[in-house]
């Protein structure tokens, strides 16, 4: 049975857009142990990748969700969402 902080590091970790591994360094746990807790408890809630640039998105609790990793990917999102075939990767490094 994992401690709860343990359960809600690993929530969090997933939020922030870490790998099982990178988890399971962090916290000094097997990545099997990170995974089939991520396995049994789907309502982790997924990691958000920004909608422009598809970089992970960390989420801050409680908050509204975030779609975009920065403020200029937001408006170039906006901007470009009815243009096929853009690339907006380069406008935030
Ligand atoms: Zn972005």
């Amino acid at each position: 049975m994992m401690k709860k902080q343990v359960l809600n590091a690993i929530t969090q970790m997933r939020i922030a857009g870490k790998k099982p591994t990178e988890i399971a360094n962090t916290l000094g746990l097997s990545v099997n142990t990170v995974k089939s807790h991520i396995r049994r408890h789907p309502d982790i809630p997924n990691t958000i990748y920004c909608l422009n640039c598809g970089k992970p998105v960390p989420q801050n609790e409680g908050r509204k969700m975030k779609k975009y990793c920065c403020d200029r990917c937001r408006s170039s999102y906006w901007n470009h969402r009815y243009r096929k075939g853009d690339d907006c990767r380069d406008l935030c490094g």
